[in-house]
């Protein structure tokens, strides 16, 4: 018989300890599972802030007890309708759960629930990797109880279901979305048997509410390589479903042996390159759309070949849409993947030309405070496989952040507050509201973005005087 693992010295929070002896003086058998101890034996729990347990009887009863115990004010919060408990202890949340046995419906994700065995409660788990349990009770302090061989898969990187694939999927699919998230998050391949249920299941996970579908794309979104889950959720078939207007990336039509690039592709390799220099969840989702509209905005013509007109404008108005659809935030995180989408071939184009300061005083208006981020998008947007062109991009892009700077100090454009309000055009000619005040004020603005005038009272005052007496206005005598 093979030695029993034992992680008892890896269990270094005091609660586990006390666990396990309130445990045995309830006469419970109890185990953490889970992440915990996946992340545990990969070495990468360090950032581990829930830890499950899991005990043959009553987890609310046993999550009182112990709580009591650490302190008699520790607040636990019961979630009776799934037989759940929790507290937290020293930033780390520990819920807890009694064994359970599950069984499912054709139309819901909802089980019957019955309680059962340790055995029953693994099993009821989605992937091998998340069923290793270690005992927390005295005489089996730290064992490691592995009914499915989750070591060996987690040995050799593999996600596979502890049932047959197809009823774990049918059961839950939301386990289709988790399976290709730990794929990306992890790197780990998914066994072949379990993929191919996940093709064939695709379909149902039109039963999964969107907000858990956001859930699990937002967690491959910020992965260190999103584009393994990515190209995992096409294959199977599920991101046609969830995220038709990314599927819609994929191919490379020809017209006169003219190809386009595959936008697709395209798409992932500028994620994957923003994800270096940026953990933001909003910048990403930005780089995942900021060629959204190019399937519809796509023409050929013989002259121009393959060209997608004004894709930003059209990109920015589907991005309400999809966010909708998704429930994702309708508020300022979407405004600003907005943004980013409208703006992201701006410094781009910028760095092709010569670098006018007009042009950077323009950005700088658009964007604001986010050119940082808008820059850092269209760095990781430069993808040609042509190795010159790309240092040559990334060498004017240099000269783009340099201009942006010396831009920012010496006009402050970043966040525009014009010098001259409406409030003083009116004061100064004596005038009720009308559309005089309007063209004043954006001639103002214009000359600054142009450098025709610094951005400072004095010269937008005496521009101003200019402009009104341009149109027929004098100033009333103060
Ligand atoms: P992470 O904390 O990184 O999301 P995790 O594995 O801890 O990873 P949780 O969602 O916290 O994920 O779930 C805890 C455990 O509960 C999992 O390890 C797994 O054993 C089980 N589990 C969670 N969701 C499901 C599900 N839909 N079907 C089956 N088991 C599940």
């Amino acid at each position: 018989m093979p030695e029993t693992l034992n992680l008892k010295s890896h269990l270094n929070h005091p609660t586990f300890a006390l666990i396990g002896s309130i445990s045995d003086a309830e006469g419970l058998e109890t185990y953490v599972i889970g992440g915990f101890v996946r992340d545990l034996l990969m070495y990468r729990h360090k950032d581990h802030s829930d830890i499950d347990i899991v005990t043959v009887g009553s987890g609310i009863h046993l999550a009182k007890k112990v709580a009591l115990a650490i302190h008699p004010k520790l607040k636990v919060t019961v979630f009776k309708n799934f037989g759940t408990a929790m507290f937290r202890d020293q930033d780390v949340e520990f819920e807890f759960v009694g064994t359970r046995k599950e069984s499912y419906r054709l139309d819901s994700r909802k089980p019957i629930v019955e309680d059962g065995t340790l055995v029953d409660d693994q099993n009821r788990r989605d992937f091998t990797i998340n069923t290793l349990a270690i005992s927390l009770n005295k005489d089996r302090y730290g064992e490691v109880t592995d009914p499915f061989n989750g070591m060996d898969d987690l040995e050799s990187k593999l996600i596979r279901t502890p049932l047959d694939p197809e009823i774990t999927f049918s059961d839950d699919p939301l386990r289709m979305m988790r399976a290709i998230r730990f794929a990306s998050q992890l790197g780990f391949k998914i066994e072949e048997d379990t993929f191919s249920a996940i093709s064939r299941q695709a379909e149902r996970i039109s039963i999964v509410s969107k907000e858990r579908i956001s859930e699990e794309l937002n967690k491959i979104i910020l992965s260190d390589m999103p584009s393994i889950g990515f190209k995992l959720l096409e294959t199977c078939g599920l991101l046609k479903i969830i995220l038709p207007e990314i599927q819609n990336l994929k191919g490379r039509e020809s017209i006169n042996g003219i190809y386009h690039k595959d936008n697709f592709y395209h798409t992932l390799e500028v994620l994957d390159r923003i994800c270096v220099n940026t953990d933001n969840l909003w910048l990403r989702w930005s780089a995942l759309l900021h060629d959204v509209a190019k399937p519809v905005t796509k023409r050929f013509s013989p002259a121009l070949g393959w060209t997608f007109h004004a894709h930003n404008f059209v990109g920015e108005k589907m991005v309400p849409k999809l966010f909708d659809r998704l429930k994702l935030p309708l508020n300022e995180k979407m405004k600003f993947v907005q943004k980013m989408v409208l703006l992201h071939m701006r410094p781009i184009v910028l760095s092709e030309e010569e670098v006018t300061d007009s042009a950077v005083r323009r950005l700088l208006f658009d964007a604001g405070d986010d050119i940082d981020d808008l820059m850092t998008l269209c760095e990781a947007d430069i993808t040609s496989k042509n190795e010159e062109k790309v240092i040559r991009f990334l060498a004017n892009f240099q000269l783009v952040r340099e201009k942006l700077k010396e831009i920012e100090e010496k006009d402050a454009v970043r966040n525009f507050q014009p010098p001259v309000t409406g409030e003083m055009i009116m004061e100064t000619f004596g005038l009720q509201p009308c559309k005089e005040i309007g063209l004043i004020k954006s001639a103002i603005k214009e000359a600054i973005l142009e450098g025709e005038i610094h951005n400072n009272y004095d010269e937008a005052f005496g521009f101003m005087l200019g402009k009104g007496k341009e149109l027929g206005l004098n100033p009333v005598k103060g």
